[in-house]
């Protein structure tokens, strides 16, 4: 069973690997964006780590939507919204319960990819954060490891895609040949997530 820790240990560990790699992320922005997804996701999981310090919510839920809270007040850009929907509708659909299954957890995070596939208007293919949850979501039905590799593979098999959703699809064909920045974080996201579990 996943406890109330276990979602904070995600949230930390996501904060830790998003300050790690911010420069990366804001350098896979620039030839493709405006060059600030790194420091947008920084100043995002930075507030949301220390919200959690304070605060200490004591429900999978509830850590989730704290979380998602601090990424919609906090991110300016599109990857806040969307980070933040998809964490609140997780968040929302695993309840008040103290403990939430895995399988509970996989159909609940696959609720929270579909509102943002709803949100934004993406579809796989389209060269955006979907290209690395939605693989990770499917795999995480055989375990956590297997999510990890999927979000990995899906973010790297981004570079090839032309971009038809948020600021890269403005560039057209040019945005093929460049891995996606939302892609790629959404896979520190979920190789956080195995961590906390252990994998
Ligand atoms: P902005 O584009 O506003 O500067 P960020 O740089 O923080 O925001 O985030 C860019 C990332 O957001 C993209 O790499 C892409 O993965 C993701 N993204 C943008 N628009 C959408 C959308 N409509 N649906 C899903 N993901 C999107
Ligand atoms: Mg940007």
């Amino acid at each position: 069973m996943l406890d109330a820790d276990f979602f904070r240990r995600w949230m930390t560990a996501t904060a830790a690997s998003v300050d790690r790699e911010a420069d990366r992320l804001t350098a896979l922005d620039s030839p493709i964006g405006d060059a600030d997804h790194g420091s947008n996701l920084r100043r995002g999981f930075t507030a949301v780590a220390a919200a959690l310090d304070e605060e200490a919510p004591d429900t999978p839920g509830a850590v989730l939507l704290l979380a998602a809270k601090q990424l919609i007040s906090k991110v300016g850009g599109a990857s806040g919204p969307l980070y933040g929907t998809l964490l609140r509708r997780t968040g929302k659909a695993l309840g008040d319960a103290p403990e939430v299954s895995e399988e509970e957890f996989a159909r609940a995070l696959r609720e929270g990819v579909e509102a943002v596939m709803a949100l934004g208007g993406a579809a796989p293919g389209d060269k955006t954060m979907i290209d690395a949850l939605l693989p990770a979501v499917d795999a995480l039905g055989d375990s956590f490891a297997a999510a990890r590799t999927a979000a990995e593979q899906g973010a790297l098999a981004t570079t090839p895609l032309q971009a038809h959703k948020g600021r890269a699809s403005y560039l057209g064909e040019r945005s093929i040949g460049h891995q996606d920045p939302g892609a790629t974080s959404s896979s520190l996201l979920i190789t956080a997530l195995a961590e906390a579990h252990g994998e």
